[in-house]
């Protein structure tokens, strides 16, 4: 079995330690992947019977891993791989990375130190393989990267040709031409720079899924100023606001760290307020932890571990709300949902394994259905196909 694993922040490094774990209890023979297997030596000492482990993004390294366990045989006809590769997501969904690596320095994040600074794809080949895929009989692909909204900054937005015409490899250009592919494509990981408002016409022409991922991480200015973000807080509600207005379906989800090093309860009562202010669709919510390496773990006035644990249930009650009063409004409508599995839908406004799902009866994983929907529960809705 092969691990793919995530460094981003101490609970994603319990995550990815237990599926190791896992994985070696349910088959005994694993290859470890991805962010956390740049340190090597953590891995192999809370797991030493891992066969090997490699860093990000080092495919090659995997598939030698693999091959020296479990030998190639040799036939001429296996090296003919379909077009699409191999992937490990359902045969209608598939996520399309577009660029590695990261122009930022969140202080709280130790991904640059591991993947290095942005390196966009061309944006011909992000085509092609997104073209194969289609071909292959994907419905849904999920575009993502660090940070997606600044795909192509560092090759100055080169020119690039799909189909014979000079494409630009820069975001809206990619959204477009992804557009014309006719199948679902959700954005993940935008950072609300003024570019992406580019995109929401799109969404709300139906080219592109009405649905942002936009990480924004807090709402406080200082708390932000401390994080080192990008695109911070300033006028993202009138963004939003403005998103709304172009598109109204447009479903946003984002992710917030509470109790990071200096946030005072004035700040965090800033970053209620824009909750309750921004009635975002989707929210996750992490209480800070420190990651080795980073650079927040010099910030002085650390918020005792109480207080980081009753934000995040103060936090996530109130979005529980907004979230339930979102899903209720959609009671009574009919709505179109991608199978994931018989009686398991999503519709546009959920991206899987990290939003919610339509129950209902029947249907085949990969299939289109219309189902109007009867009730809503905490999460998912439920209902019957129309
Ligand atoms: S934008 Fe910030 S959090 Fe995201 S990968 Fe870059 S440095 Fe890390």
């Amino acid at each position: 079995m092969i691990v793919n694993t995530c460094g981003f922040i101490d609970a994603a490094v319990d995550e990815s330690l237990a599926a190791i774990g896992e994985a070696l209890a349910r088959n005994g023979k694993v290859v470890v992947t991805g962010c956390l297997g740049a340190k090597q030596g953590f891995i192999k000492k809370a797991h030493p019977s891992v066969l090997a482990v490699t860093g990000p993004h080092d495919t090659p390294a995997v598939m030698d891993a693999v091959h020296a366990y479990l030998p190639k045989p040799h036939d001429p006809y296996t090296d003919l791989i379909p077009p699409q590769g191999v992937k490990l997501t359902p045969r209608h969904y598939a996520y399309l990375k577009i660029s590695e690596g990261c122009n930022h320095r969140c202080s709280f994040c130790i991904i640059p130190s591991m993947r290095g600074d942005l390196v966009s794809r061309p944006i011909d080949e992000v085509m092609l393989e997104a073209e194969n895929l289609v071909r292959a009989g994907v419905k849904e692909l999920l575009v993502i990267s660090q940070d997606t909204s600044a795909y192509g900054v560092d090759v100055k937005y080169q020119t690039g040709f799909w189909h014979g015409r000079p494409t630009k490899t820069n975001f809206i250009n990619l959204c477009r031409s992804l557009s014309e592919l006719n199948v679902w494509i959700r954005l993940h990981y935008v950072y609300p720079y003024p570019h992406v408002d580019e995109v929401i016409p799109l969404m709300a022409e139906g080219k592109i899924l009405p649905y942002l991922d936009v990480p924004f991480q807090h709402a406080s200015p200082r708390i932000l100023r401390l994080m080192k973000r990008p695109a911070s807080a300033e006028k993202v509600l009138g963004r939003i606001a403005g998103w709304r207005e172009t598109c109204p379906d447009i479903a946003i989800r984002s992710t917030f760290i509470v109790g990071f090093p200096g946030e005072s309860e004035a700040d965090f009562s800033h970053l209620l307020s824009f909750l309750e202010q921004a009635q975002l669709d989707r929210v996750g919510c992490f209480a800070y932890s420190p990651v080795e390496g980073a650079a927040a773990n010099d910030l002085p006035e650390a918020v005792p571990e109480a207080v980081k644990q009753s934000r995040r249930e103060r936090f996530m009650k109130l979005q529980a709300k907004i979230s339930a009063e979102k899903l209720k409004a959609r009671v009574g409508k009919k709505l179109k949902v991608l199978i994931d599995a018989p009686g398991v839908g999503r519709t546009m406004a959920d991206a899987p394994e990290i939003d919610g799902v339509v129950r209902f009866k029947g249907g085949s994983a990969g299939e289109f259905a219309e189902v109007l929907i009867d009730r809503a529960s905490e999460h998912d809705l439920h209902g019957r196909r129309a």
